[in-house]
């Protein structure tokens, strides 16, 4: 193969061939064809070029590579350092270093050379920088630095060459659905316009620039510079807080963000600063609780069940269809071990809590592991819940030897307050559980109120309001309240709140239709004049709070969205009214649900899918309504149900049977039996929909 003196040379360092590597080009074609399958021989090749070509970066690195490979960090970066200290500005020779250096000693320890590598690599190996970024990314999941996950995540996508950058947004959206993240820490944050003279202008844009590529520390640094010049600017405390949260340095972050608050003017965004401040707080707050679990060895595992089935303090869960991964195969039953034993009449009012899930599994057919009782619960009761499960398991039950707790999750002390199981009677119906629920979730909001907060310096949140001075950090507690609530799944309107503590509404924000939504911090969403936004921003808006699950928000973008007739059909009209569905049926509002329905029916358009899409309506409309078993629309639903469809997909049936198995609706069972002697002529006729397949995959309910 001949080679162009003129093209780019094959190392990738963007010389041409003639200028690079052209005299040492046979070595490496040949190095190139041992390194995947004769490293060794590759290793010595390198090693015997270095020593006569010190200067060509592309052998070190290569050797590099292959050192790691084989797991010698320790040589690979001697080679690297040596190389380096020669030639010290060699970019990929920087960024080889900086893999080393993280894979051995992690991010805290490589900051520097990590930072010197993105400087230097970014022009010329974005892909190098894109690939650093995102394992730093991972290092900073594991240490629980959501914000730094997402911006180092968001580097490597603005980094990343095309064929990568899909892998990364998708890396990217499934952080951003993460529920166990705080919401606010999924989406991006924006640094504060900042008005200086114009020396110091200078420094800060130099700052804003080294951001872009990722290099956090050195933000970091020529801002510390500019706010002990200017210590009275809020605007810098705050994008000083923000660079180093994105560098996962929380309590320093913390700090700043937390200056930055009492020095800003404008209400609203002094909150939202202050409220960014206390939620980093709670990461790395001490005063945390944990959910553990302990595994329990069992023998006879159906000699087991038959005791726990009779004992009054455990309730087993109904079985789970979706067998999906081995795990959930090996699962021979689900209980909730309650605080108080059930008695026979249930009080619908008074129903007891959960002290622990525990689950036993069948023995492992591919190892030796035999059968086990897996028992989760808070750090607090594991203990009492473990004994209560040896007392019935009795000498079915292994010895306690593994008894310790192993922890499950960890959760800031501020989220125990809404931190609760109700035991949940089947025959009651979701829809009571949820009204429970609700009457829980007010009684915890009204504690919340009363109980002295960290945040407020040890004064409650009403307590603090009388104070006109707290008024930033009261406003930022709601806000930090809001977050709080909805990692425990609940989104309550803190209107009442607001109004209760003499807080001021937030600020509508103003937007214009050109401004992108999805770059908003999602802080400030709830700020959104919905009715100001234009049809693409409404459904950006819908989008962006679907993906991050706040329920609240999502009833407004949605109820926006149906107004308008293009941004509901950019959006998908089913979607949209099923989405809204959802929404009513976690406020237990079954004739707005119904309305979503009606709406929806009205949407399907008419063509080979309609017959499956009005299936999947009726299979949801039914799975809604039997929340609540005494529903009057039930025996007429599923009437129609069963002259629709049974006889064309059989399977159908078994799916209702165990839908009203589930939800404790057994009275209804009758009703997918024909009546007798002609049920009212709604005899149903095939008419085109005759080719609707039924050998695709049936669409299960209960799975949104
Ligand atoms: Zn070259």
């Amino acid at each position: 193969m001949a080679h162009d003196p003129y093209a780019p040379c094959m190392c990738g360092s963007g010389k041409k061939l003639k200028f690079c590597c052209q005299d040492i080009l046979s070595d490496l074609v040949k190095v190139e064809k041992l390194i995947d399958n004769q490293p060794e021989a590759a290793e010595k090749l390198l090693r015997s070029l270095i020593a006569q070509h010190t200067d060509k970066e592309v052998l070190v690195t290569q050797l590099a590579s292959v050192l790691t490979r084989k797991g010698q960090f320790d040589d690979a970066r001697e080679q690297l350092v040596d190389f380096l200290r020669r030639h010290p500005d060699e970019p990929r020779a920087l960024l080889a270093l900086a893999d080393v250096c993280l894979a051995t000693q992690g991010f805290d320890a490589s900051r520097r050379v990590i930072h010197r590598a993105f400087q230097l690599g970014a022009r010329q190996f974005p892909a190098g920088v894109a690939m650093l970024a995102s394992q730093i990314a991972q290092q900073m999941a594991r240490a629980g630095r959501a914000m730094a996950v997402r911006e180092h995540l968001a580097l490597s996508v603005r980094m990343a060459p095309p064929e990568r950058r899909n892998a990364l947004l998708m890396q990217l959206a499934n952080f951003e659905s993460q529920r166990t993240v705080p919401y606010p820490f999924r989406g991006r944050f924006a640094l504060l316009p900042v008005e200086l003279d114009e020396e110091l202008q200078q420094e800060e844009s130099r700052a804003r620039k080294v951001s872009q590529i990722g290099c956090w520390e050195p933000a970091a640094i020529l801002y510390s510079r500019l706010v002990e010049k200017q210590p009275q600017n809020g605007a810098l405390w705050h994008n000083l807080g923000l660079f180093r949260a994105w560098d996962g340095r929380i309590e320093e972050a913390a700090k700043a963000l937390h200056k930055a608050a009492d020095l800003i003017d404008d209400y609203d965004t002094a909150v939202e600063a202050e409220a960014l401040a206390q939620l980093l707080d709670l990461e790395f707050d001490t005063d945390a609780y944990s959910i553990v679990q302990v595994s329990v060895p069992v023998e006879s595992v159906s000699q087991l069940l038959t005791s726990l089935d009779a004992d009054g303090r455990i309730a087993r869960m109904p079985s789970n269809a979706n067998e999906e991964n081995e795990e959930q195969a090996r699962v021979a039953a689900e209980y909730e071990l309650l605080a108080e034993p059930l008695s026979d009449e249930v009080d619908p009012e008074n129903l007891p809590d959960v002290l622990a899930d525990i689950t036993v599994y069948d023995a492992e057919d591919s190892s030796e592991s035999g059968p086990q009782a897996l028992i989760v619960a808070l750090d607090d009761d594991i203990k009492k819940a473990t004994e209560a499960f040896r007392d019935v398991a009795g000498d079915l039950a292994g010895s306690d030897d593994n008894d310790e707790p192993t922890p499950v999750s960890r959760l800031p002390q501020a989220c125990r307050l809404f931190d609760w199981k109700t035991h949940h009677a089947e025959h009651l119906g979701s829809s009571h559980f949820r009204k429970i629920d609700r009457q829980r979730l007010d009684s915890a909001l009204q504690k919340w109120l009363e109980q002295p907060s960290k945040s407020l310096g040890d004064e409650s949140p009403l307590e603090a309001a009388k104070d006109a001075n707290n008024l930033v950090k009261v406003g930022a507690s709601v806000i930090t309240l809001d977050v709080v609530c909805n990692r425990m799944g609940y989104d309550p309107d803190l209107a009442e709140i607001r109004s209760r503590l003499g807080i001021p509404v937030p600020l509508k924000l103003e937007t214009d239709e050109n401004e992108a939504i999805t770059s908003l911090p999602l802080l400030q969403f709830a700020r959104l004049a919905e009715s100001d936004l234009s049809d693409d921003q409404v459904v950006d808006f819908t989008n962006r709070v679907t993906l991050v699950r706040h329920l609240l928000l999502i009833e407004r973008a949605v109820a926006e969205l149906i107004k308008r007739p293009t941004a509901l059909e950019r959006f998908t009209p089913m979607r949209a009214h099923m989405l809204r569905a959802t929404v009513a049926r976690e406020k237990n509002d079954l004739s707005m649900a119904s309305e979503c329905f009606a709406d929806a029916r009205g949407s399907v358009a008419e063509n080979q899918d309609a017959f499956r899409t009005k299936l999947e309506l009726d299979i949801r409309e039914l799975s809604f309504r039997l929340d609540d078993p005494t529903d009057r629309e039930l025996p007429a639903l599923l009437t129609s149900i069963r002259e629709r469809y049974f006889v064309k997909i059989p399977e159908i049936e078994e799916v209702i049977r165990e839908e009203l198995v589930n939800s404790g609706c057994t009275h209804l069972l009758d009703q997918l039996q024909p009546a007798a002697a002609g049920a009212g002529g709604g005899l149903w006729t095939p008419e085109k929909e005759e080719k609707a397949a039924s050998s695709e995959k049936l669409w299960v309910p209960g799975q949104d």
